[in-house]
């Protein structure tokens, strides 16, 4: 196979170069986690090179990527040398050194999405601020340096009060809600104090989560996956055509407001009254579109490797009627404790349209996200009841 490439792909003396295969362009990506392995798995049906830059030397990416630097993806000097090995640089984490992506996009490095979108969605304050401008709807906030602050904040939004930490904040981590004036010092000691940055929020009181996953290509295209809903860690996508219409339409324009190429997804809430508000944007693949591998033409993976890559965008939509994702979740703190899991992956593998993705992470931490099984069918009914007799049999009453 002989293709055209871009410009941008290769730069030779001549217009025209030829690549063997779909792209030459060296992928780097800042983390090489369970996404990062992800994204080696789809890279590697296209042969496009996916290299990783990770600290751990064991890192759930590393067996499976083109390459795997060890090393810090908060460290200047580390991403720099990461970045002189790739063609572009992407993210499968947003904690990550962005000082040093915005100074590396000055002297030229291809950074997608752009470090500004990095460094808007890091911090979640930022976060809000730039899409309420953007004239996204989102709950009210307001940011707390004091408990006086955390006071006023309460008597204005009124409790329960959500309370956040600005950065670093992921997998529920950095939320904390007080109920009540009184539990405001405990929830901000319970986020680190005032120091580590917290902001509040109005509470939600939703109906519903959804999330839309949506790819932006390198030529500002955009395209939405199917909405999906959010229930206790079970996907589907039992929502209404107008509710799903609009969620789809805040996702869209809540990309169009961010810089650069790549999958972002957006969580949002449905509140009684059929409102839809924004909850928070990933810069990267999301586990609320880990269904799409089973169950869309073209999964998040490989749609932000394309993105990012500048290929054209794949087709978003689903190949099946039906789909819903089950995340396998490790209940047991500390003790290495697989037997629900096990049970639950043996009766999948029987199930027809079921499909078993285990992380195999090495170090357990409760609700810490272990595999999940994806199961597609003729209709939401049908892989529902498949789901409902997989968890019966699941839960484990005999321990
Ligand atoms: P992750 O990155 O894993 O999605 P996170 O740590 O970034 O989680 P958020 O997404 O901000 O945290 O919040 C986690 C959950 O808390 C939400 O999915 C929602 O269920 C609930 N939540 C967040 N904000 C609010 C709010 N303002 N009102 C009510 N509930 C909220
Ligand atoms: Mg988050
Ligand atoms: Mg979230």
């Amino acid at each position: 196979l002989t293709c055209q490439a871009s410009r941008e792909v290769i730069s030779t003396s001549k217009d025209v170069a030829l690549v063997h295969g779909v792209s030459e362009m060296i992928v780097g990506v800042l983390g090489g986690g369970q996404l990062g392995r992800m994204l080696c798995q789809a890279a590697s049906k296209m042969t496009i090179k996916v290299m990783v830059l990770d600290p751990l030397e064991n890192c759930r990416a590393s067996a499976l990527s083109y390459d795997h630097m060890v090393g810090s993806f908060d460290d200047s000097a580390t991403v720099e040398e990461f970045a002189k090995r790739c063609g572009v640089l992407t993210v499968e984490i947003e904690h990550v050194d962005v000082v040093t992506m915005e100074k590396l996009e000055q002297q030229g490095v291809n950074c997608q999405p752009k470090a500004s979108t990095i460094r808007i969605i890091q911090d979640k304050y930022l976060q809000k601020v730039h899409f309420s401008q953007h004239n996204i709807p989102l709950p009210e906030f307001m940011q707390i340096n004091d408990l006086e602050g955390a006071k006023r904040a309460g008597e204005l939004f009124g409790y329960p009060l959500m309370i956040k930490s600005t950065s670093l904040a992921y997998d529920g981590r950095g939320i904390a809600a007080a109920k009540s004036e009184e539990e405001l010092s405990s929830a901000v000691d319970a986020l680190g104090g005032f120091d580590r940055g917290l902001y509040v929020e109005k509470w939600a009181s939703f109906v519903k989560e959804l999330a839309v996953i949506v790819a932006r290509g390198r030529d500002i295209s955009i395209l939405c996956y199917p909405v999906v809903e959010i229930v206790h860690s079970q996907g589907t996508a039992n929502v209404k055509w107008k509710i799903r219409e609009c969620a789809t339409e805040v996702a869209y324009k809540a990309v169009s407001s961010l810089q650069g190429a790549g999958v972002f997804a957006v969580e949002l809430f449905v509140t009684r009254d059929g409102q839809i508000l924004l909850n928070e944007v990933a810069p990267r693949p999301h586990n609320s579109g880990h269904h799409t591998i089973g169950s869309c033409y073209t999964s998040q993976f490989e749609q932000h490797l394309r993105a990012v890559v500048g290929l054209p965008l794949g087709d978003p939509s689903m190949n099946t009627p039906a789909a819903v994702k089950y995340n396998i979740l490790d209940e047991d703190e500390g003790e290495h404790d697989f037997r629900l899991a096990h049970q639950l992956i043996g009766r999948a593998l029987t199930i027809p349209g079921a499909n078993v993705h285990w992380y195999d992470k090495p170090d357990m931490r409760k609700q810490r996200k272990m595999g999940h099984i994806t199961i597609v069918g003729p209709s939401l009914g049908n892989v529902e009841r498949y789901l409902a007799n997989m968890l019966k049999e699941g839960s484990l009453d005999d321990k």
